[in-house]
Order: structure tokens, then sequence, then C-alpha cells
């Protein structure tokens, strides 16, 4: 008889259902996980609410994932049942052209976590190419699953701050206060950045990032961000600026408000098919260099992971809800108002 769990499906954008499905079989070569703590992400934020599997429903989202191995296939050796683990969603190749050029995030042999039924569940399954790949991380004594769940968003925002190697008397100007926003803008800080200033629209995110290490916080609503960025800088601009939500008009004002020679980062994915227009005379005069941002490289998220369970990272303060799972449609609503920092959905203990 088929074993059953509790799951956030999804039918369709905004039905999310929490109820019961069948539990996953453990696939030759693989794994199962008891998912103990999963972080609920802007993308899935954005995935649930929008027709993001062209009608193929129902599925089962969720990324974040940190979990203790409940069952292993008999000849897998790297995975011991009791292990608590954190698992990256992408299980990079790591031998094409890209992943040996240590752009993994690049790889075009990934296997992508939407190929397969996702965390938001009570288990989740791991196939024999994720073993022989690996991207799961095992949580040493003591680190609460809740906060290694903080792993994953770190990953790219932090291969982000060391790809364009924000360092010592940098000036960053960060547009979007989400997770993603709060992530680069205290690694910025770590990283020895003289100036953080972050901007965004809505001001109950801006008062939630008040409690961390960040020099400026200006609403974009009510004041033009370009113009209190040129003041802040002497009317130089930002060393680098990023751009961390998906607004074209943000990635406008990103490259207004650069230093000459500046980099301009663009991190957030803009809605498809939305076109930006810029003046390319500012790029060309101003000699700016315009990175587009994605992912991470294997050894980032590896790094990545270590910093998020340290205690030089403030994980408690951004986790501003932990809930159950069943709760998810709050958690989105919570989040989208911008009165989550960043929500934990915690699945049925049994
Ligand atoms: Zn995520
Ligand atoms: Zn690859």
């Amino acid at each position: 008889m088929v074993k059953k769990m509790n799951a956030a499906v999804m039918y369709g954008p905004n039905d999310i259902r929490y109820e019961e499905v069948d539990r996953p079989i453990c696939p030759e070569g693989g794994f199962v996980l008891k998912v103990k703590a999963i972080g609920l992400c802007g993308s899935d934020i954005r995935n649930l609410t929008t027709d993001s599997r062209k009608g193929n429903y129902p599925y089962i989202y969720g990324h974040e994932v940190v979990g203790e191995v409940c069952e292993v296939y008999p000849e897998v050796e790297n995975y011991k049942v009791g292990q608590m683990i954190y698992v990256y969603p992408e299980a990079h190749c790591l031998k094409c052209e890209n992943c040996r050029s240590g752009h993994n995030e690049q790889c075009t042999e990934v296997e992508h976590y939407t190929d397969r039924p996702g965390g938001f569940a009570d288990y989740i399954a791991y196939t024999k190419k994720r073993v022989d790949r690996g991207a799961t991380y095992v949580l040493p004594d003591g680190v609460d699953p809740i906060l290694a769940t903080l792993a994953e968003p770190m990953s790219s925002t932090y291969a982000c701050v060391e790809n364009i190697n924000v360092t010592l008397g940098d000036t960053v100007a960060i547009i979007g206060a989400g997770p993603i926003g709060i992530f680069l803008s205290i690694l910025s800080k770590m990283r020895g950045a003289e100036k953080v200033i972050l901007i965004d629209i809505n001001q109950a995110r801006l008062d939630m990032a008040s409690k961390f290490d960040i020099d400026y916080l200006i609403n974009s609503s009510e004041k033009d961000p370009v113009e209190e960025v040129l003041k802040l800088t002497n009317s130089i601009g930002a060393n680098k600026v990023i751009s961390a939500n998906p607004s074209t008009i943000a990635q406008q004002q990103s490259i207004l408000m650069a230093k000459k020679s500046g980099i301009v980062v663009f991190f957030g994915g803009v809605p498809k098919g939305a076109l930006t227009e810029i003046d390319t005379n500012i790029i060309h005069y101003n000699g700016l260099w315009i990175y587009g941002h994605y992912g991470a490289n294997s050894i980032q998220v590896q790094k990545a992971f270590e910093l998020a369970i340290s205690k030089r990272f403030p994980a408690r303060e951004i986790i501003t809800h932990v809930l159950p799972l069943r709760d998810i449609n709050e958690a989105i609503e919570l989040t989208k108002k911008g009165e989550a920092l960043k929500v934990v959905l915690l699945p049925s203990e049994d």
C-alpha cells in the first residue's frame, strides 16, 4: 500500500491546496528526505501566483530544502539515514564546458529543481543523478534546520558580491529591499563597503531593513532615488549598483546612479517580454560595465552554506516568520505585503 503524506499542491495560479498525496518512494540509486524546514522564496511566490507551468498541474514547488535522510537505496554509500542535510536545488553536471569554466550556474546538463516534485511536502525524493552529482551539505550538530534554509537564497547574493568584488571603500546602491536586497546589503558590509544604500518603493520593507547594519534606506515612491544616491555621493554616484527587483524602471534608474566606470548588475528578472528603455550613451560615455547575474557556481554554493549557518550571519533576524506548511497561502500574503521578510515553513511532524 502506498504511504501518504501532506503537501502544498499547486493546481493553478493562486490555487494552492494543502492536502494528502502519495508519499514518494525511494528511486533506484536515490534517497528520500523527511523535510524539516523549507524557505518560501520570491521565485516560489511568482511561480505559485502565475501560470508558471502552462497548465501542467498539479505540481509541488519548494526548493529551499533542509531535511533528514529517512530512506536510502541499498547500494548508496554517501547518504546515511538520520543525516540532516541542505540540498541545493540545482544539481550541476561538473562536466560540461560551462561547469568546467567555473560557471556551473549555466550548466547545460543541469537537473533543474522543477523537473521533479519539490519540497513543500512532508517528504521529497532524490534520484541517482543527485547522488552522483552531490550539491548536498550535511548540517553540523546543533545547527537549526530553519536557519540553514537561508543557504539557498544566500548563494546567488554571495556569488554576486564576490563576482563584482564589492570591497573596502565601495559605495553600493541596491534597489529592492526584499530578502535578496537585505542579503546583498549585509554581505556588502561584511566585505568592507563603506556605504550601503538600500532602496525600495515599500515602506514596510524598509522598516524591516532598518534593523540591519545598512547605512541609508530610501523610499523611492517618495523621493527620486537617483537624486538621493547622487546627494549621498557628492554627485559622483555609487561604485556598484545592483537592481534586485522585477522592475524595468529600477533598471533604468540603476544606470543613472552609477559612478563613471562603475558597475551595474541586473540581478532580478523582469516580467517575460518586458523591455527596458535605456540611453546607451550613458553606458558608453560613462564607461559602465553592465552585468547580468543569476545563480552561483558550486564553490560559491558551498561557501554560502557555510556562512549562512555561521554565527557571523544574522539569520535569526532575517527569518521573521516560521509557519506550518499548511499556512502557505498566508505566508505568501504576508511576504507580498512586505509584513514578512522571510518565511520558513514547517511540514507536519509525523
Ligand atoms: Zn530560493
Ligand atoms: Zn554542467
